[in-house]
């Protein structure tokens, strides 16, 4: 048992000093008001384990996996306590104590061992919703009352599920897309001198300023199921901003949910999978739509630090990460020829803004769209309730969060509510669905949203 507990580290955990400075700012200490459901609360529970003066019990579990993961309280913290990985090493003790006395779920080891670390089951379960759509099964549930007997989370969850592309569509996807319209020659010569270190280029600096840049897509796992068509509108954005997109083969989810849910050694196979799938590549920045994965992908020099044949492959593969938004920042402005006559406001991915920092560059793209009315929303910042697979695990939590979160979201009077995450985008749908905002408003994309201006 000792052997677990130290993996805690305990100089991050010894550098929070107890201030309470995180406290107004999570979600889970605002709902209940606990000290357990803070975290200050939580890192005293983590030091008292690390210490061996307190158990891994199911009380510490509980504690460990009522927290969202949101790390809004790394934004807050004035000691830089860096509160994401600390939680990550908490359930992964946990589940490591669980193998130990062998009682983790079988459930859980189906979903993390037989589906996530397999891309063609995880397109297969992609075919089989399709297949529930569109034969009307679906549709049927709904209107004999049918999908009552799914557990209510899973039940609220199918209402936010847009219908998913079908096998045929998913099958003519073209691995590589051209550069297209007239930015080309702008973007060779300021983008890629400006923003890539040399030491990642794949070719030598004349070289690469006679070839548009290639960006590699990361897909994401479940995002290219439920979002397929945001994918393949991410490659027609980085196309018409004069780039070649290429959707890397071989690639896997990204360890993100893995990661959060204490299986580390699973999220670090999947790291070194995606780390070779982009070495084969050959490309020149890898670029990621989802805030969560993003945030994911970038720590992968973090997760392989210690492994001395992975480190400085890791290493590269971050330099090259970048998300969409962050991205398009860098880029010439897009040539929208479509205006958006609507009022819109953003609702920040966690990942994005407190794992990424990356909050300025969507406002700055949507404010960029011509007819569009920019709405900041009040605590835009803080967590949706969505929180990867919270949303199911802790359902009443996350509605309670989402709840207040729609409140605020009606109030700013906009059509659209923008995310830069496919978990905040369903749990927005949701949200919308929720709080019978359905045909006043919708939940989009942000690459969806550029798209309709192009
Ligand atoms: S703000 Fe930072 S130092 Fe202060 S209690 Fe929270 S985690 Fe600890
Ligand atoms: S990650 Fe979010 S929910 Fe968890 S302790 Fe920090 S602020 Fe609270």
């Amino acid at each position: 048992m000792s052997q677990i507990v130290d993996k805690f580290d305990m100089d991050e955990l010894l550098n929070c000093m107890h201030c309470g400075f995180c406290l107004p700012t999570c979600p889970t200490y605002q709902q209940t008001g606990l000290e357990t459901y803070s975290p200050r609360g939580r890192i005293a529970l983590m030091k008292g384990v690390a210490e061996q003066k307190l158990p891994v019990d199911e009380e510490f579990e509980h504690n460990m996996y009522a927290c969202l993961g949101c790390r809004a309280c790394e934004t807050a913290c004035p000691a830089g306590v860096k509160y994401g990985h600390l939680i990550e090493t908490a359930r992964e003790v946990v589940e490591e104590t669980k193998k130990a006395r062998r009682s983790q779920s079988f459930t859980r080891k189906l979903v993390f061992k037989q589906l996530f670390n397999h891309p063609k089951r995880i397109q297969a379960v992609g075919t089989a919703l399709w297949a529930l759509q569109v034969s009307g099964l679906q549709k049927l549930a709904k209107e004999t009352g049918l999908m009552r007997i799914l557990p209510r989370e899973m039940a609220e969850m199918q209402e936010a599920v847009d219908l998913v592309a079908s096998p045929a569509t998913r099958s003519q996807r073209q691995a590589v897309v051209k550069p297209q319209g007239q930015q080309q020659v702008a973007f060779q010569t300021t983008i890629a001198s400006a923003h890539l270190s040399r030491n990642a280029r794949r070719d030598t600096p004349n070289e690469l300023n006679a070839k548009p840049m290639r960006i590699g897509l990361f897909t994401g796992c479940i995002m290219d199921v439920m979002f397929y068509e945001t994918n393949q509108a991410m490659a027609k954005l980085l196309s018409k901003a004069g780039c070649e997109v290429v959707f890397v083969q071989d690639q896997v989810c990204c360890g993100a949910l893995h990661a959060h849910s204490g299986e580390k050694s699973d999220a670090i196979e999947l790291a070194k999978r995606n780390i070779a799938a982009l070495e084969q590549a050959n490309v020149d920045v890898m670029v990621n739509n989802a805030g969560g994965c993003g945030a994911a992908l970038k720590e992968y020099d973090h997760w392989l630090k210690d492994d001395p044949d992975w480190a400085e492959r890791a290493r590269v593969f971050v330099s090259k990460m970048r998300d969409v938004n962050e991205l398009l920042a860098e880029l010439p402005p897009l040539e929208f020829t479509q205006p958006v006559h609507a009022r819109v406001t953003y609702q920040d991915s966690c990942h994005l803004a407190h794992g990424q920092g990356i909050r300025k560059q969507p406002r700055d793209l949507i404010r960029s769209i011509p007819g569009v009315e920019f709405v900041e929303l009040p605590f835009a910042d803080s967590c949706c309730g969505s929180a990867g697979i919270y949303n199911i695990t802790n359902f009443d939590m996350s509605m309670r969060i989402l709840d207040d979160k729609m409140e605020h979201v009606r109030g700013t009077k906009t059509h659209i509510v923008v995310t830069a995450n496919p978990g905040c985008l369903l749990q927005m749908k949701k949200g919308i669905h929720r709080a019978g905002l359905e045909g006043q408003m919708e939940a989009v994309h942000i690459v969806d949203l550029l798209n309709r201006a192009l």
